[in-house]
């Protein structure tokens, strides 16, 4: 068993309280992974402390002196890969591919923003005043508690620590309960790379305890949060008549559109890649196929048989295509949402059930699941599952599919599959969404895209790319008369 520790104004520490949070592998509940500390209110706000004492240094750094910190954390998580490979699917359930695909991109993320230490920061704005000079500063928008899912363990911390980072942000991050270990490692290697002590908080404990102190300390001047719905507006709640910027990446129900003339091959690919990867926990995950008439009956079929060649197992067993669920409670409510489904009127075509025989029994695992028949009128229509579940609805024309797609409280990412690229434009412009793709899966958007819903699904401010930084960073003006400059004798 691995121990994780918190990380307070440069110190790795257990906390004061000596309670921890134990992790077992979903994948195998008799085996415990990982504990780490249960952390108090008072150690949050002390890390927020922490963070604003190092700010004044931090944020007056030079950027390429900030950029080489994540360069150099890169190249520890480079070398470092297999045994985070190996804690990242022994705690959140991934497949090792998965898992490596995670771990990498988790360095390209930090050598793509050490990279941007050279991006210009001002500009002159033109003045109409004679002698005036109007510069226009960005700058750190100052102290940023981030706060992340379990379901990409090290690639959601990433991407909100990298850009605040280097933008001269001090960051506290409270990771998920279930997945301290990856952020653990994603912290010691920034810490190892020469953050100075405070720029960096790691505070890990339950949510409803350290993940609400963080937000309701009054020494906060920014929140990144991605998680549940729910979560994420109870945060604007907290935030809502203080100054304190909120980016908030939510739930989604992710539309792909499969119209008559579609390469049905690739759709059956896209589907399986996006609905059942990661055992369908992303928030990008495909989840409402709307397909239309003609070719339903024969996109039905085809999607079951893939959905049944899917080896569903251990994500260390390098044969398995689909790993575990993140626990119990997760496996008994994606089952729940199957059965009102069920209840609903939709019909199993595969899967809707637990997996738990011989090598699985002590595992979390769902089968892959097509569902078909569902309507607008069920509870599945709208509620995020997070698990592997695919439901199907025929649409009757592309206006039809446009309006399945935006009938929903969510609008992160959508995808349609057509050969009319009329059709296909019209669905790029209508969809509301914050990421829409032609002939694509819903998932899988680079680390210079930017990414985020609209709707129930963001906040408005994005990330990735460079406009991760319009959430980290926020712009000053300085206007200068230099005509009392030349009248000084
Ligand atoms: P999920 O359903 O994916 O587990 P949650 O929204 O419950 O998503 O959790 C996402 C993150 O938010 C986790 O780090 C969790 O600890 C944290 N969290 C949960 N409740 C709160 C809260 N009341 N205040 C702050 N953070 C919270």
């Amino acid at each position: 068993m691995y121990e994780v520790l918190g990380l307070l104004d440069g110190r790795w520490m257990a906390s004061a309280t000596g309670r921890w949070l134990e992790r077992r592998d979903p994948a195998d509940e008799e085996r415990l992974v990982s504990r780490c500390p249960a952390m108090s209110a008072e150690e949050a706000r002390a890390a927020v402390g922490a963070a604003a004492a190092a700010l004044p240094a931090w944020r007056g750094a030079r950027p390429d002196e900030r950029g080489e910190v994540l360069r150099t954390a890169a190249r520890h998580l480079h070398s470092a890969q297999d045994e985070l490979v190996d804690h990242v699917v022994a705690e959140s359930g991934k497949t090792r591919r998965e898992a490596v695909g995670e771990v990498v991109r988790t360095a390209e993320i930090l050598d793509y923003y050490a990279g941007m230490d050279r991006v210009p920061t001002s500009y002159l704005a033109p003045e109409r005043r004679p002698d005036v000079a109007t510069e226009v500063r960005r700058e750190p928008l100052g102290v940023v508690v981030a706060i992340t899912p379990w379901n990409d363990p090290l690639l959601t911390p990433v991407r909100k620590l990298a850009p605040a980072l280097l933008a001269g942000n001090t960051v506290v991050l409270k990771p998920a309960e279930q997945t301290p270990l990856s952020s653990f490692h994603l912290c010691r290697a920034l810490q190892d790379a020469g953050l100075p002590p405070g720029v960096l908080g790691l505070v890990t404990g339950r949510g409803d305890e350290v993940g609400a102190a963080l937000v309701a300390d009054d020494r906060v001047d920014g929140v990144t949060f991605t998680g549940s719905t729910a979560v994420g507006h109870a945060l604007a709640h907290t935030v809502a008549g203080r100054p304190v910027r909120l980016q908030a990446e939510m739930g989604g129900k992710n539309a792909l559109v499969v119209l008559g003339d579609a390469d049905l091959d690739a759709v059956v690919d896209a589907v399986v890649f996006a609905g059942f990867g990661q055992a369908g926990q992303r928030c990008t995950a495909t989840s409402r196929l709307l397909v239309h008439h003609a070719v339903s009956g024969d996109l039905v079929e085809r999607l079951t048989a893939a959905a049944e060649r899917l080896h569903v197992g251990p994500g260390r067993d390098e044969a398995s295509d689909v790993g575990a669920l993140v626990d119990r409670k997760a496996l008994e409510a994606v089952l729940a949402r199957i059965d009102e489904a069920r209840e609903d009127g939709a019909r199993v075509r595969t899967g809707g059930r637990a997996l738990d025989d011989g090598p699985l029994a002590r595992g979390c695992f769902c089968a892959p699941t097509v569902l078909d028949r569902v309507d607008p009128a069920m509870r599945i229509w709208d509620t995020e599952v997070f698990g592997p579940v695919v439901g199907i609805t025929t649409v009757a024309s592309l206006d039809d599919a446009i309006a399945k797609t935006n009938a929903s409280r969510y609008g992160l990412a959508a995808s349609i599959f057509t050969r009319d690229r009329a059709a296909a434009a019209r669905f790029a412009a209508e969809a509301q969404v914050g990421n829409v793709a032609v002939n694509l899966p819903t998932v899988g958007w680079d680390l210079n895209v930017p990414f985020g819903g609209v709707k129930a699904s963001g906040s408005g401010f994005k990330e990735q790319g460079v406009e991760a930084f319009a959430f980290s960073t926020r712009t000053r003006a300085v206007a200068l008369n230099e005509a009392a400059f030349r009248s000084a004798k």
